[in-house]
Order: structure tokens, then sequence, then C-alpha cells
């Protein structure tokens, strides 16, 4: 998301393009020799969300903007439908980078509400992950939306039901050749797991944080802000191998008060924490995120650390039973029935341990002296 999260009526077609090439500027200058894989925002239409499956002007100027990012290749494909696939640049890599337009699943999107494959992304990831696997290839897939649950809101998928079920059932077919998956939309630092049919976890979706520190809107999400934070993943370019993953971020909190006492003061990104050192696991391999998951499922300490590094260490607060089960059920079931059910059975367990407490605490009280 480029555009600041304002109504429509403060945007415009041209004033969301020009601030997607003030952005793309900013990149090409501080990073001038680094290949960037963009993938486009649900903010970065106008009207916000309404992304089409089929070319329209801002695909084709968008397209323009990021030229010099885009293999000649890639350009038609991203005009039709902001969607890509490339080689890495190394010659001796196996690596490739499929960019997806999961703003055509989102269910704020009316232009696309009715299809069965927006743009034939579905067809042609399905096509790209194929010859993937025949050329023995490794593949990072990039989108914005993510499937599943917004874990601070619970029951909140973000794609609509059939297109979360097929996007489902491709990263289980091609899951061989899916190193790990990054996406974003969420602002808050979290991850998702995937699993065979038969329960085996078989690929993780990382959620990097915002770079803005936006507090979001749905209702019934009580001061659910975060920190600004960036992500760098370190992986092993051969096998696509997730090694490890350093977030930074910057204390606004404490930003905002250095900057009012000394107006000169740069805000200083500080390292938040490293996924390895921080969940004590080897890498940022599927078996290593689902034993994160189980720590964080079995151990409360695990879990509070999560949530702190969930809103970038903006809310301290204690994630009670009620979070643990939001947080846990999102990352664990993408799948809508499954994610109802490890809701309903999660909630039901905590219950039955507190009528137990309960009457734990009514005999012991039986037994205590009475006054
Ligand atoms: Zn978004």
């Amino acid at each position: 998301d480029d555009t600041p999260h304002v109504p429509n009526e403060k945007l415009g077609e041209e004033k969301v393009l020009h601030i997607i090439e003030n952005l793309t500027s900013l990149i090409k200058e501080t990073f001038p020799d680094t290949k960037v894989y963009a993938a486009m925002g649900n903010h970065d239409f106008h009207p916000k969300n309404q992304f089409p499956g089929k070319e329209n002007r801002i695909y084709n100027r968008t397209a323009e903007l990021w030229h010099p990012w885009l293999n000649e290749a890639s350009i038609p494909l991203f005009r039709a439908g902001a969607f890509y696939s490339e080689k890495l640049p190394s010659p001796r890599t196996r690596g490739r980078m499929v960019v997806l337009n999961t703003n055509l699943y989102y269910d704020q999107n009316d232009e696309t509400a009715g299809e069965e494959d927006p743009g034939g992304q579905f067809q042609w990831l399905e096509e790209t992950l194929t010859s993937a696997s025949r050329a023995d290839e490794m593949v990072f897939i990039v989108g914005h939306v993510p499937p599943g649950f917004f874990e601070k809101k619970r029951g909140k998928p973000w794609f609509r039901s059939g297109f979360n079920e097929r996007y489902l059932k491709i990263v289980q077919k091609h899951h061989r050749v899916i190193s790990a998956q990054f996406f974003g939309h969420h602002h808050t630092d979290s991850f998702r797991m995937f699993y065979s049919d038969a329960g085996s976890p078989i690929n993780v979706m990382f959620l990097a944080p915002g770079v803005t520190p936006w507090k979001t809107t749905l209702p019934g999400v009580n001061n659910g802000a975060n920190n600004p934070g960036i992500r760098v993943i370190d992986y092993d370019p051969d096998t696509l191998q997730v090694l490890d993953m350093v977030t930074y971020y910057l204390n606004l909190t404490h930003a905002n008060m250095v900057a009012s006492a000394w107006e000169e003061e740069v805000p200083a990104w500080e390292e938040e924490y490293r996924l390895t050192e921080a969940f004590q696991v080897p890498d940022g391999s599927v078996s290593s995120m689902q034993t994160v998951l189980e720590k964080m499922s079995k151990d409360p300490r695990c879990l509070q650390q999560y949530y702190e590094f969930n809103s970038v260490r903006y809310d301290l607060t204690p994630c009670d039973e009620a979070c643990r089960v939001d947080h846990i059920c999102a990352i664990r079931e993408v799948d809508f029935t499954k994610y109802d059910e490890c809701v309903k059975t999660s909630s039901s367990a905590s219950a039955i341990v507190g009528v137990w407490l309960i009457f734990l605490c009514l005999f012991l009280g039986l037994l205590s002296p009475q006054q």
C-alpha cells in the first residue's frame, strides 16, 4: 500500500498514480542497483480495492513506472492483471519470484465479485508453479492481501470464500516448489501455516509489519496500531531456504518525545528481533515455524513475546485467553471452516478448564476451615 488510507473522495486516479510514482523514485534512489519485485496493494488503485481482472490505465501506468524493475516478458502480464513471475537475477540460482495481485480476491473488491478466476491469475499461477517444478526451481510467492483471517479481529477474513479455497488448494498441490510466501496488508507481524489434508505442515506465509503506523478502523479492534517496521530476510540463494529474519522498528512514542525536545534529532531505527534468536529455532523453515506455533500455544511467555512483536512493540498489554485463541487459530487455520472449528473448540476447551477451576475452588473452599 503506497497511498494514505483516507476516503476515496480525498484521492483520485492521478493522485494515486502520483504517490506510486513518488515512492517508486524514492526506492530507486535509495537502492539504485537492487532488483526490486514490487506488488500492488489494495490502496494502490482508485477507487481503492476495485482492481479489475483486465487491462486498465492504472496497471498500464504502474507498469511504466516499474519498467526498470520488470523483465520484458513481465510487462504485458502486468498490464493485463498486475501479476508476474521472474527468475532471480543471480546466474547460478534456481530461484524464482512469483508476484501476485491478490487484491483481485479481496472481499471489498466489487469488480471481481462474481468471477471464478479474475485475470486468469489462478490458472497462470498453477502453470507457473508446474513449470517451476519441471525446471527444478524453487519459488518465493509475494503478495499484499493474504488469505486466511486477521489475528486481531475474530472471524475477519480478507478473501472471498471461493478464492480462499482455491488459493489453499494451489498451495497444497504445489507446496514442494514454494519455499515461502511473503505478504502484508495487516500492518501487524504474524505468520500463517499451511497443512496437507493429512495434517502435516507443508508451507509458511510470513506477514511483514507495515512501515506506516496504521491504527485499524475495523470495529471491535481495541487500539490496533503498530510501530513502523521493516524486515530483512536472509535466505540461501540456491535453495531459497529462509535462514533468518531480522525485523527493525522505530519506537514512535520515543521518536515523538525526542523530536519535541531536539528538533534536529533523526529518529533511530533499531533491531526489534531476530527470528532464530527470539524463538530459539534453527531457521525460518516450515518445520521451524510449526515449532514456533506449538511453543506459542503451550508457553504463555512465548505467546506474549510473539504478541509484543505482533504490534511491533506498540501494544505491550498481556495477551489473555481470548487473544490466545484469536492468534493461534489465525496462524494455524487459513481455511474458513477449519478456522471456525478451531475458534469453537479452543474457546470451549478454555471454558471447560474454567468450569473445572470453579469446581476446584468450591472444593477447596469446602475443605478450608469455616469461619
Ligand atoms: Zn492493504
